[in-house]
């Protein structure tokens, strides 16, 4: 099975690891740069971005995430960590760095304050079903490059038609929590992922040896 990190430094990481679980992943919890090493992928779960960064400067995880990351390592960020996986967002505090390595722009705490958390169906590029996502204090995709395949877009209400789920290359990101609400497609999705670069890289000589 690949195994697949869900960084712990903050959030629900326990949901997630269940969530893996069911995906058909083997799932650790990560909290030194030198469990990097083992992780066929990692999940960067929600929570708070602003802590996130200071938790991840804090325990020597910031540069070692990010130079695994720009080396391929897959990952998923859902909400915050969706916000540390885009290299530029509006909205955040001053000092505050992200990982990067998805071009886009990310619109923190996007739907309003007023709007602190909210449910909604959304058609899921790849899934046959609409999945149900919930939504807390989330962030939007504000702007996407060239590179980047939007995935989901809220179908209807004030905030019709922004991006809230987007993919590029190694990175998958949603702005909602879909680790709460039961439906384990968004991971299975994220493990296909991370399955098909282990395959090609089966393939390949370095590998072979
Ligand atoms: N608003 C939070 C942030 O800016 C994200 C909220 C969440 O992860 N549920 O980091």
């Amino acid at each position: 099975l690949p195994q697949i990190g869900v960084l712990a430094l903050q959030g629900d990481v326990r949901e997630h690891v269940a969530m893996l679980e069911r995906a058909g992943a083997r799932a650790v919890p990560v909290r030194r740069p030198r469990e990097l090493a083992d992780l066929d992928g990692i999940i960067l779960p929600g929570g708070e971005s602003t802590t996130m960064y200071k938790l991840a400067r804090t325990f020597d995880m910031f540069e070692p995430l990010r130079e695994a990351i720009r080396n391929g390592l897959p990952a998923y960020g859902t909400c915050a960590g969706m916000i540390m996986l885009a290299d530029q967002i509006e909205g955040g505090v001053p000092g505050q760095e992200t990982i990067g390595g998805l071009d886009v722009v990310v619109r923190r705490n996007a739907f309003g304050r007023q709007v602190d958390s909210f449910e909604a169906d959304l058609d899921v590029e790849d899934l046959a079903v609409p999945f149900h996502a919930l939504f807390i204090r989330a962030p939007w995709v504000e702007k996407v490059g060239q590179e980047v395949e939007v995935v989901a877009r809220i179908a209807s209400g004030e905030a019709v038609g922004r991006i809230v789920a987007v993919r590029q290359a190694n990175l998958l990101a949603t702005s909602f929590h879909p680790e709460i609400t039961g439906d384990h497609r968004m991971h299975a999705l994220f493990v296909g992922m991370v399955q098909s670069r282990l395959d090609a890289a089966d393939g390949s000589p370095a590998k072979r040896k």
